[in-house]
């Protein structure tokens, strides 16, 4: 068999070699579980309830949407009900259980596996369509029948493999961490899609946008993936995975160099002192922050903690998950940013068709503003963890001055709220919002006289300046962070922060990528936020070069007219001003 080398958009660095694990069709990951014949009832009656359990679940559901926003959108789980009454379905899988003395959610699995590939055939596009509602269904009774309150597809893996899949969900990606899973590849997909940052703070490889790897993969192939330059290998000959092994010793060893300035100040060399905080994804991630020493954390994305569960979060359980993360961090810094849901980030629990909130649609605090009931349960959360740590809290997407108002008034409602309870928090924690949409880089004069601070939020605000879908693999070669456009914008912003002396920082995937970092450095950016797995490499760039440096660049930059002239000119600037802060994983 002939080495066959696919090429995709590098999406998280690193190298793997290992088995593929095609994923698209194994959406329900049940083991098969053997009984024994006198458990049969028990597993029938096990089955009727997880079947009653779901059916309460979608009634409930159904009752609270069609109070909270309407009975049209209540009538998606109609639907839904119709599969959890399906007698054929259901005479089925008790059949199965009797005939093959197989566990009810094995069984389960199965069929409706059968029912969803028979769905997915139909030429009728409203019956096509039904694929998702068995989908959901299952994974509804399947969650009942295994008490699991989360659903993670990785948790029955085995052995190290490598997950090739069409597409991943950002909650897929975050329910990899600590699996056995060694890389991820994606047919589609861009850079900045939160399935690759995640992949890069759990520290995975991936390589996304490979158009038909599904395809062309076979289960349990050899592969590597070469998540630096993006290629994925079928079928590697012995000599390129000797190359690969070898490119990984060196990779590991230049790493290696970092782990000495961990505890040294992110300072340049004519002084300049840099904040290199962490962006936090889960919890989980705490440990790994705290030993490469961030500053603090820069961004937490707690839309993680809505993902990959039936229901939503309440209170108390956010309260405790943000007063860990203040109290682990304690006194460094802690940058809450309220629910950042849409794009690619949907929740299950929501049930609201996905189309509802595209990147350009009803998402993050558009979201949070017309469900108050959600809203306020987070910052309820969030107020009384300030009173644990050094907490500081984040609108998303704020596109001008009456949404952040808006914003606050929910915000003032809920302070006011636990002050009548005496419910203890930080009367000062500081609320400041994402610059992303260009409307409010364009207006960060005013919007800095109201705001504590800033975050420039570089992922969205490319997607949105450049009109370029960040999770799209067709348009990935035309996401530029250098484009003098996104220069100009960063720099309004951060010229507004300094002027009305407010702190801002920048915590897109640019932070991250030293080309960049040396020209915001420059641009009098003092705040960084990064994905864990950049931090000390970011940290060298600073500690290599003189700020006064850094300012003529940008300066020239700043004057260039187009992005690629941009990015040569400070690549070789920066070989110039720092050769030892190129990582390995950029040699050709
Ligand atoms: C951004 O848009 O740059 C950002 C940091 O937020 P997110 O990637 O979560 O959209
Ligand atoms: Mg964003």
């Amino acid at each position: 068999m002939s080495e066959i080398v696919l090429t995709g958009i590098p999406a998280a660095p690193g190298i793997a070699i290992g088995r593929a694990f095609i994923l698209d069709k194994q959406e329900f990951v049940v083991p098969p579980r053997s009984i024994m014949p006198q458990e049969v009832p028990v597993e029938i009656a096990r089955l009727e309830e997880a079947l009653n359990i779901a059916r309460t679940e979608i009634d409930e559901i159904q009752k609270k949407i069609a109070e909270d926003i309407g009975e049209e959108h209540a009538k998606i789980f109609d639907g839904h009900k119709m599969v959890l009454q399906d007698q054929t379905l259901i005479d089925e899988v008790i059949k199965r259980i009797e005939a093959e003395s197989m566990s009810a959610e094995y069984v389960f699995s199965e069929v409706i596996k059968k029912y969803a590939k028979i769905f997915e055939k139909m030429e009728d596009e409203y019956l096509k369509e039904r694929v998702s509602d068995v989908s959901d269904v299952g994974r509804r009774v399947l969650k009942n029948l295994t008490n699991e309150h989360k659903v993670h597809e990785f948790d029955n893996l085995t052995n190290d493999l490598i997950i090739v899949a069409h597409d991943l969900s950002p909650s897929d990606t975050a329910s990899m961490f600590n699996k056995r899973i060694l890389a991820f590849s994606t047919d589609i997909g861009g850079k900045t899609s939160h399935s690759a940052i995640m992949a890069k703070s759990i520290g995975i490889p991936a390589v996304v946008g490979l158009k038909d790897a599904t395809l062309r993969i076979k289960n349990q192939d050899p592969i590597v993936v070469d998540g630096r330059k993006g290629l994925v290998i079928i079928n590697p000959t012995s000599e390129t995975i000797n190359d690969y092994e070898a490119l990984r010793t060196r990779m590991a060893r230049f790493r290696d160099q970092y782990e000495n300035i961990k505890d040294l100040p992110a300072e340049t060399i004519d002084g300049e002192k840099i904040l290199i905080e962490a962006n936090l994804e889960l919890p989980e991630e705490i440990p790994l922050i705290q030993e490469r020493n961030a500053e603090g954390i820069g961004l937490y994305r707690t839309e993680y903690f809505y993902m990959n569960r039936v229901d939503l979060p309440s209170e108390e359980e956010q309260f405790k998950a943000y007063k860990h993360v203040a109290e682990a961090m304690a006194p460094k810094l802690v940058t809450i940013r309220t629910l950042d849901l849409g794009g690619d980030k949907f929740l299950s629990s929501l049930h609201i068709p996905k189309d509802m909130y595209p990147f350009l649609g009803w998402r993050a605090i558009r979201f949070c503003l017309a469900r108050p009931d959600i809203f306020k349960t987070q910052l309820r959360a969030i107020l009384r963890a300030s009173h644990y740590g050094n907490i500081r809290m984040l609108y998303p997407m704020i596109s001008g001055l009456s949404e952040f108002k808006k914003a606050n008034l929910i915000l003032e409602e809920v302070k006011d709220n636990l002050r009548t309870k005496k419910i203890p928090f930080d009367e000062s924690m500081p609320v400041g919002m994402m610059v992303e949409v260009p409307s409010a880089a364009m207006t960060a004069d005013v919007l800095a006289e109201h705001a504590d601070f800033f975050s420039i939020g570089t992922n969205d605000l490319i997607q949105y300046t450049l009109a370029i879908d960040r999770v799209n693999e067709q348009t990935a070669n035309l996401y530029e962070p250098s484009h003098p456009a996104i220069l100009r914008l960063i720099k309004l912003t951060i010229d507004a922060a300094d002027k009305a002396e407010i702190p801002v920082s920048l915590c897109g995937e640019m932070s991250g990528e030293p080309v960049l970092a040396l020209i915001l450095l420059g641009m009098n950016l003092k705040e960084f936020s990064m994905s864990p797995q950049s931090l000390l490499q970011i940290k060298k760039l600073v500690r290599s070069v003189k700020l006064a440096d850094a300012k003529a660049l940008a300066h020239d930059v700043l004057e260039m007219t187009t992005g690629e002239e941009v990015e040569e000119y400070s690549r070789h600037r920066l070989m110039e001003l720092a050769p030892n802060v190129f990582d390995i994983e950029s040699e050709s």
